[in-house]
């Protein structure tokens, strides 16, 4: 058996000793006789996994009482719609801050439903910083004002918070999620596609503030009304049995190794690693406005498409698979979530070097 180093922004690699207990537990789960895909969710086996995941999730990322942790699908698109639904119905007015592709879907879609208002963007430099916002430009009786976190395709992310004042801020953090301790009760709401940083795809994390909850506007899909969804513990329906599961694994490994603050250590490491290289080399560099660097989503280029397709392709064949950039923006594009060791960021910059030194 031989594995690759994965850069691939999601769905992403994940650590090597979640997979092993995954494996070895494939066929009977804990003396059940059955795989976890098997089992009922509403079973004596499955029960205890699921509740386990979710007490995990708070202890891991400190979230205090009176928010909800749920377990949902339809991935981080469909809180695009399920935010607007269940906040913007007060004013119906909401503040969206567009610092990439993702605030601009979740911006467009939460325009069917309201009153929206682009507050701010960096549009203009191809989203290759997060943009200044004017305290002035935003609405004083908005429902909420949503950002993007951390920008999975350009690689930007946010190191300081907006201050929206008693206005609950809204925050897609599919990619960074889990990657650094986060002060939750600066949100209103919090949501992630789990497939980056936490679990395969399938499972979609809503943290939301109690006081958010049971406001959503009549028409709203049964399936996308959080309080539906707090009131039955995420199993209103089927929950995704399977990520939830593995999402378990991934908390437990992240505990072990000292939790989040840990992760922090490690990504800030593997980080500067990539960064410092693009910072002196003379063929490639990174793109965003250093203040605004990912520690995540690193993306650099050559100044030649040629030798950008020819470096994906050689790396590949060493072994460096899915650095392409995103199809919108080209070039290249290390994801180095926490199941990246910093062993494998070492190595793909030696090999950087050496393609340097070779062209
Ligand atoms: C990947 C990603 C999405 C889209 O997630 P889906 O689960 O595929 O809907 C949204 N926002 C961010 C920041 C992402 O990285």
């Amino acid at each position: 058996m031989s594995r690759v180093y994965n850069f691939s922004a999601g769905p992403s690699m994940l650590p090597e000793e979640v997979l092993r207990t995954a494996a070895a537990e494939m066929l009977d789960y804990k003396g059940t006789g059955q795989s976890v895909m098997e089992m009922s969710h509403r079973s004596k086996a499955y029960e205890p996994i699921i509740m386990e995941a979710q007490a995990l999730m708070r202890r891991v990322m400190n979230i205090p009482d009176n928010y909800k942790v749920l377990f949902l699908q339809g991935g981080a698109s469909t809180q695009f719609a399920a935010v607007p639904l269940n906040l913007m119905n007060g004013s119906g007015k909401a503040d969206y801050i567009l610092s990439g592709q993702f605030s601009t879907k979740a911006y467009k879609e939460a325009q069917k439903y309201g009153e929206v208002k682009a507050v701010a963007s960096s549009k203009e430099q191809n989203f290759s910083c997060i943009p200044d916002v004017d305290p002035a430009a935003l609405t004083p009786d908005a429902d909420y004002v949503h950002i993007c976190m951390n920008n999975t395709i350009y690689g930007t992310t946010f190191k300081t918070l907006p201050e929206t004042g008693s206005v609950p801020l809204v925050a897609d953090i599919s990619s960074c999620i889990l990657s650094e301790p986060i002060d939750v009760t600066r949100f209103g709401l919090l949501y992630a596609g789990a497939q980056k940083n936490v679990a395969p795809a399938g499972l979609t994390i809503v943290i939301v503030r109690e006081d958010l909850i049971g406001h959503a506007r009549e028409s709203t899909p049964t399936m996308l009304d959080y309080k539906i969804m707090a009131d039955n513990d995420s199993m209103y329906n089927t929950p995704p049995c399977w990520p939830i599961y593995i999402c378990k694994l991934v908390l437990e490994w992240i505990e072990v190794l000292g939790g989040l603050t840990v992760m922090k250590e490690r990504n800030i490491k593997k980080a500067k690693v990539l960064y410092d290289f693009l910072d002196s080399s003379k063929m490639f560099h990174n793109p965003v406005l250093p203040r605004d660097r990912s520690m995540m989503n690193v993306t650099f280029v050559t100044d030649s498409d040629e030798l950008n397709a020819k470096f994906v392709k050689e790396a590949a064949e060493a072994g460096f698979v899915n650095l392409k950039g995103h199809r919108s923006v080209g070039g290249m594009r290390a994801s180095i979530y926490n199941a990246m060791p910093l062993e494998g960021v070492e190595k793909l910059v030696e090999f950087m070097k050496k393609f340097e030194a070779d062209n």
